[in-house]
């Protein structure tokens, strides 16, 4: 049996609720991101040569357990786009979970798969009025006008060297800002990459980041809209 039948034989209609993940670079606060399968055979419709790099595809990732449940939420949001009654236990299940946390990121692995998963978001963080939802999308072919309503949304284009000509059309019909990478860190480009991109570099993704301290939620570059930003490779 295929990987994917053997996930589809333990998914349980009966138990349709999605599993948060705790990113530590995410905040403070537990179940503070969801997550999907990555890339172009799952959620990644807009997936590039440039994903080969994605850190959603390494280390941890990898883990049997980790996958799993990663695929366990694909398959029912999946299931949800054919399933009126799913698609409300699934958007009350999510609000449940998230509506007493500040920050959020949708997808710290995986991308919007459909129109109707976009939907699905966008019901989610108008009912979390009090959150701030972020994420990055390479995902350029849908509508994402309803969704970008929401102020407490800030949607980024992950722009790389291969979908660059999308990309940058795709922030002009948003007016939305740019994730651009990832990219090679080298010391002495480091003032040419925030010239090139008019960018801050992802903290984050810099090797002697202090984990103890940092996190999106002190940063707030990204959910605050506060520019373009670029990932360094890591
Ligand atoms: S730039 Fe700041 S908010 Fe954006 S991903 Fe990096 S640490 Fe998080």
């Amino acid at each position: 049996m295929m990987m994917r039948e053997i996930f589809r034989s333990k998914w349980k209609r009966s138990d349709p609720y999605l599993k948060l993940t705790t990113a530590q670079k995410v905040s403070f606060e537990r179940n503070n991101t969801f997550a999907i399968s990555p890339g172009p055979d799952f959620s990644c419709p807009g997936a590039t040569e440039a994903c080969k790099d994605c850190y959603a595809t390494k280390n941890r990732h990898y883990f049997k357990n980790v996958m799993s449940a990663h695929y366990l939420n694909f398959v029912t949001m999946q299931e949800a786009m054919k399933d009126d009654d799913l698609y409300n236990n699934i958007v009350n299940d999510l609000y449940n979970k998230i509506k007493n946390k500040k920050i959020f990121r949708i997808h710290e692995s995986g991308d919007f798969f459909s129109q109707g998963y976009i939907n699905l978001w966008d019901n989610v963080i108008k009912e979390c009025s009090e959150t701030k939802f972020w994420t990055f999308t390479r995902s350029f072919n849908f509508d994402y006008s309803h969704i970008l309503k929401n102020e407490n949304f800030k949607l980024l284009a992950s722009v790389d060297d291969y979908n660059k000509k999308e990309g940058l059309e795709f922030t002009e019909k948003y007016n939305i800002l740019i994730g651009f990478g990832p990219v090679e860190f080298k010391p002495d480009k480091i003032s040419d990459l925030i010239e090139d991109h008019k960018s801050s570099i992802c903290p984050l993704t810099l090797k002697d980041h202090n984990y103890s301290k940092l996190r999106c939620s002190i940063c707030g570059h990204c959910q605050n809209g506060k520019g373009n930003v670029v990932f360094i490779k890591h």
